[in-house]
């Protein structure tokens, strides 16, 4: 997790993963209605096609389950972070986790895609992928 961010969402992702070790943006889009379409966006790492917000969010989060060379997205570099895009970051993450970490208190569990319709790079991605799994 970059630096700018650690301050006001470390402990909050702390929580939320040591209730759920899978914790990551299912969990986001289930208990907080969080859209990745949504998310703020630094220009950089808007994939070439200009539409997709291609930076790996839950990279940001320190929660992204892949690697460097696995993840399908854009790892962000702390360096890259300008104050408003962590400001606005902070306005829009930090109530979703809010209500991620009350949800999970209650037990809640998020849907998730079965893994046996998952195959090669991974990552947290937008619209599309979270339909049923795909054989
Ligand atoms: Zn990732």
């Amino acid at each position: 997790m970059p630096p700018q961010l650690r301050e006001q969402l470390g402990r909050l992702v702390e929580e939320c993963v040591k209730l759920c070790p899978m914790f990551g943006f299912y969990e986001m889009r289930e208990f907080a209605g969080l859209d990745v379409n949504k998310m703020p966006r630094l220009t950089k790492y808007i994939s070439p096609n200009g539409n997709s917000n291609s930076m790996c969010h839950m990279g940001m989060l320190g929660v992204c389950k892949f690697d460097d060379s696995s993840c399908r997205y854009v790892r962000v570099d702390p360096r890259d972070l300008t104050d408003d895009f962590v400001q606005e970051y902070i306005r829009v993450v930090k109530p979703a986790l809010e209500k991620c970490l009350e949800a999970l208190r209650q037990g809640k569990k998020a849907r998730r895609p079965s893994p046996a319709g998952r195959g090669g790079r991974g990552g947290f991605g937008g619209a599309g992928r979270y339909g049923p799994a795909q054989f």
